[in-house]
Formats: C-alpha cells, sequence, structure tokens
C-alpha cells in the first residue's frame, strides 16, 4: 500500500519536459501535495530535435503547464498550423491537392454533408465546400486576430514549432517555475525490489536514483520498457512501410516570404516530403521506405523538390534519421511507464507522436495512483487506453495510402496491397461504400481522429460511395446546402478579417498577444 511520492522520468527530449510539466504543474495546484517530480537526463544523448507539427490539444497543453502563448512562440521559434495538405497523393498530377483542416465541417453533426455535396457540388473539393479553413490556408493566413486572446481561436490551430528551442523552453519552465529537480546523468542500471519493480536508477555520478514511479522517455532505445523489462516490441513494418528520414533546414528567400499555415506533405515515389513553415526557416524533409529506395535516390528527390520550392541549390547534406515504425505491447509494466519515443513511434504524416505524448502526460495526471496497490489497474486502463489509440493512428495514416491510384513504384502498389491492410480499416471501408463515417465508428470519447478527419481524407483521395447513403433523409441536400453557404459566408468574412501568418507573428514578436 506504500504510496506514490516521488516520480523519477528518464529523458530530457520533448516527451520528458511536457510529462515533467503537465504532472508538475497539476501537483502545484493540488492542496496537502507531496509529489516530488525529478527529471533526468543524459549528458551524452541529445534528445533527438526533430518534431515540428503539433495538434490542436498543444495549446490546453501549454496552458495548463503555465506558459504564455506570446512566450512560447517567441521562444521557440513557434507559427501556426490550420492542418495538412496534401499534394500528389492520388494522382502525381500538378493539380492533385486536398487538405486535411482543423475546424469539423461546417454543420457536421447536424446532417448528411455527403449526401448534399454529391448531389449538388460534386465538382467542388469536400474540404473547400464544408469548411472555411482550407480557404484561409490557401491565403496564408493566420487563425486569429492579434486581439484574440492567448491560446483563443477564431479558427482551430495548432503549431509548428522548432523541437530544439521547444525543449528547452519547457526545460527552464519545469525547473525555475514549477520545482522539477533536473539531474544531468547517465542512467548505466536498474535496481529493482523482490517484486520486480524498480527501485532505483544507477546512475554514472549521482549514486542511486531511488523513486516510486518510473517514466521512461528516453527515446527510441526504449531504456527501461524496452530494454530492462524487455516488453515486446509490435512492428508495423508490413502496413506502414517508412522507415528512414532526411531532415534539413531551409531558409526562406527573403525575411517576409509567407509562412505556410499549414503542414504541406507531398508524395514521392517511395514515400512523402514534409515542409514547415516557421517564422525564420523551413523544416523539410523526406521520409521513405528503404525497402523501395535508397538513400541517394531519396536525398536527390529532396533536394530537387527544395529546388522547386524556392530553396538554395546548394543544400548541405541532410540529417538521417531511421526507426522502426511500431510501438510496444503494453505500455505500463509495474511501476514504469513509458512515454513518446520509447512507447513507439510510426512516420510523422499526421504529426501524432507529440499528441499521444500529451494525451499519456494527461492521463498520468489525471489517473495518478495515489498508492502502488492502485496502481496495476490504472496501468491496465492505460494500456487498453494507448493500444486503442496507436491502432487507430495506424488505421488512420495507412488510409492515407490505400487509395492512391499511383502505380509508379512497388511502394504505392505495395500499400494498396490487401494484406498490408488492417482488419478493421478493410471493413470500415467496406461499410463506406455505403455510407459516410461518423461517430458511430469512433465511438470512444477521445479517439485520437474524429469522424470528420477520416471524411476529409477519404474523400479527398477521391473516394466515393455507391449509390445514395444508407443513412439518406430527403431533405438531407437542402440542409447540406445551408450550411456551405454558411461555410462560404464564414469564408469570405474571415479572409478579409485575418491577418496572414507572417503579419502576427510578426506582431506577437513586438507586442506579444493580450491574456485571457
Ligand atoms: C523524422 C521524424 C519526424 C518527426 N516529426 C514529428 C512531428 O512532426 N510531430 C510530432 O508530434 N512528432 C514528430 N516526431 C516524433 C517526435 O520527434 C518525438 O515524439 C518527440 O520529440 C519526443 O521524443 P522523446 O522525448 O520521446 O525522445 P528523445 O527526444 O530522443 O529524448 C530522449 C531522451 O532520453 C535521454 N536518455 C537516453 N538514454 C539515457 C540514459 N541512459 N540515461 C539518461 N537519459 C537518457 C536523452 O538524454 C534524451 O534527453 C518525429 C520523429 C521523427 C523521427
Amino acid at each position: 500500500m506504500s504510496e506514490i511520492n516521488h516520480i523519477v522520468i528518464v529523458g530530457g527530449g520533448s516527451a520528458g519536459w511536457l510529462t515533467a510539466g503537465v504532472l508538475a504543474a497539476e501537483h502545484r495546484t493540488r492542496a496537502g501535495a507531496t509529489l516530488r517530480i525529478s527529471l533526468l537526463e543524459s549528458p551524452n544523448v541529445g534528445p533527438i530535435g526533430v518534431g515540428e507539427g503539433t495538434w490542436p490539444t498543444m495549446r490546453d497543453t501549454l496552458s495548463s503547464v503555465g506558459v504564455t502563448e506570446t512566450d512560447f512562440i517567441r521562444e521557440c521559434d513557434a507559427s501556426f498550423k490550420q492542418g495538412s495538405k496534401f499534394q500528389q497523393w492520388v494522382t502525381q498530377r500538378e493539380d492533385d491537392c486536398y487538405f486535411h483542416p482543423f475546424v469539423l465541417p461546417q454543420g457536421y453533426t447536424e446532417t448528411n454533408l455527403v449526401a448534399g455535396w454529391l448531389e449538388r457540388h460534386a465538382d467542388v473539393p469536400f474540404a473547400d465546400l464544408v469548411s472555411f479553413q482550407p480557404h484561409l490556408c490557401a491565403q496564408g493566413k493566420a487563425p486569429k486576430q492579434a486581439a484574440t486572446p492567448e491560446y483563443a481561436a477564431v479558427a482551430n490551430y495548432a503549431y509548428h514549432l522548432d523541437a530544439g528551442k521547444f525543449g528547452l523552453f519547457l526545460r527552464k519552465h519545469c525547473i525555475e517555475n514549477l520545482g522539477v529537480q533536473h539531474v544531468v546523468d547517465h542512467v548505466v542500471g536498474v535496481n529493482t525490489h523482490d517484486n520486480g519493480d524498480i527501485a532505483s536508477l544507477k546512475t554514472g555520478q549521482n549514486g542511486d536514483i531511488a523513486g516510486d514511479l518510473f517514466v521512461d522517455c528516453t527515446g527510441m532505445q526504449s531504456l527501461l520498457l524496452g530494454q530492462h523489462y524487455g516488453v515486446p516490441f509490435n512492428s508495423q513494418k508490413h502496413v506502414l512501410f517508412n522507415d528512414t528520414a532526411l531532415a534539413m533546414q531551409v531558409p526562406y528567400q527573403n525575411d517576409d516570404s509567407p509562412i505556410a499555415s499549414q503542414t504541406i506533405s507531398t508524395a514521392q515515389r517511395n514515400g512523402w516530403i514534409w515542409d514547415i513553415g516557421l517564422p525564420t526557416r523551413r523544416g523539410v524533409g523526406h521520409v521513405y521506405s528503404s525497402a523501395h529506395t535508397s538513400d541517394d535516390a531519396a536525398q536527390h528527390e529532396l533536394h530537387s523538390y527544395i529546388e522547386r520550392t524556392g530553396g538554395p541549390k546548394d543544400m548541405p547534406s541532410p540529417r538521417k534519421l531511421t526507426f522502426n515504425p511500431g510501438y510496444r505491447d503494453k505500455f505500463w509494466h509495474r511501476n514504469c511507464v513509458a512515454i513518446g519515443l520509447s512507447a513507439g513511434f510510426i512516420e510523422p504524416l499526421e504529426a501524432s507522436a507529440i499528441a499521444l505524448v500529451e494525451l499519456s502526460a494527461a492521463m498520468l495526471r489525471d489517473q495518478m495512483p495515489a498508492t502502488r496497490a492502485a496502481m496495476d489497474i490504472v496501468a491496465r486502463r492505460f494500456n487498453d487506453s494507448f493500444t486503442y489509440r496507436w491502432e487507430r493512428v495506424i488505421d488512420f495514416l495507412k488510409l492515407h495510402y490505400v487509395l492512391t491510384k499511383r502505380t509508379d513504384s512497388d511502394f504505392w502498389r505495395d500499400n494498396c496491397r490487401a494484406e498490408s491492410i488492417p482488419d478493421r480499416l478493410q471493413e470500415q471501408l467496406l461499410l463506406w461504400r455505403h455510407q459516410p463515417p461518423s461517430r458511430y465508428d469512433f465511438h470512444r470519447v477521445e479517439e485520437v481522429f474524429p469522424s470528420a478527419s477520416y471524411q476529409y481524407v477519404l474523400y479527398g483521395m477521391g473516394f466515393r460511395p455507391e449509390g445514395p447513403p444508407v443513412s439518406r433523409r430527403t431533405d438531407d441536400a437542402d440542409r447540406a446546402d445551408g450550411y456551405f453557404r454558411e461555410a462560404a459566408a464564414l469564408t469570405s468574412k474571415m479572409l478579409a478579417a485575418l491577418p496572414t501568418n507572417r503579419a502576427l507573428i510578426g506582431h506577437i514578436k513586438r507586442h506579444g498577444l493580450s491574456k485571457i
């Protein structure tokens, strides 16, 4: 029945510092709190330093941690992200593109918009008809005005950020304002209790560091959960083939070049290229399958993309990162919970990794077991939630590949092979031939991707239902038309009222945002 008084987080990347911040901020506001939080990071192993795209959840996370949006934007070279734009994923043609915006379609829960779209407006891209956000992105608009308070939105948004600066920003806040104890040392071993729980960590310089709960944020090496406990790794390479990335930082042509309001993801012969606009530079990288292409060929495609999109001709060699796509069989074992890359990683196609960190840290905060006896129950629930979430991330990412009409390489052909498609996704695709994705397909309280996201990708990729949807009402098209008009009116209003991303970032740098 021993109490949980000391939490030891190992790892000082985004996962470690976000978890420390989320736990410490809550602990400080709790009456009679006795919880101590220490974060241990190695001086020899740096954080991965990539991961520039986030989800709108980050606004709540940062606000709960107690940092201001102004400081965050200034110190992390952050900009606003309103979704993703996918280019050449379907046909490879120059004009082949679709949006996955962050706002739900107008009137989404009220009527069957898909029926109305197909009946009367089938020539308009689905996202352009049901949402104002793709139009804001197309014009490089910010998701709020200079007078909109911190973290508040006119249009739902997340951020693009510099991962290295983000870690340092969180570290400073956690140490100076939240009382997190910071130990810079390398963990060289693990001491266990008789029951197998971790008692303490052996360090190079600071002796043994004891704790009641250990959070493994050690990145891909998964020091505690993977290496010490040997929790098996559930590889997903047979579903999502990408396992290598080449990353670069690309300068803008000039200081006032527009900052893109969305992540631009352009499909290549054997993978895809991300393009993320920060205030001072772009982050560009090629993610690809090493089984389908060589590093040289991938680098050549990356360099030619950079040149085509206005970058310099003579870029240095990119940084290469390799990963094994997949996740652990479980994430919480005995008194050890893995958060971040130590729990798993799948290609960054929808930037879900940091979002899973936020969800993990929030569940740990909200469900913090008071005693060791309660811990196994919480651990079971945690494992159930996150196994479900990883499975849904995989389904959703795979959806981006299975509807392609590209046949220019084995990569795209292999992606469409039935045996590479998870059963549940296959089943849903069958159902969606007759009815649109809905809340009946995704009914958990905190789904990682709502049914609206599936609609955006499905119809963006050219998927069309067969015949009239089964749930159709006779007045669906009329009702939907009302919402399409609403979306169009909002588009005009917002285009006129919102500054550009670049202008708003400039304003924040000079004057800051008003407090809530
Ligand atoms: C190519 C690529 C692109 C990505 N893009 C995105 C994206 O757009 N959006 C997104 O959400 N995510 C993205 N990610 C994932 C994102 O980078 C990570 O999820 C995030 O940075 C968290 O990493 P981490 O903290 O788990 O691990 P790391 O940053 O690797 O940190 C590991 C920490 O563990 C410490 N450590 C290791 N061993 C020891 C030891 N023995 N003793 C003490 N300390 C130790 C290290 O010192 C380090 O501080 C991307 C990942 C890759 C590979």
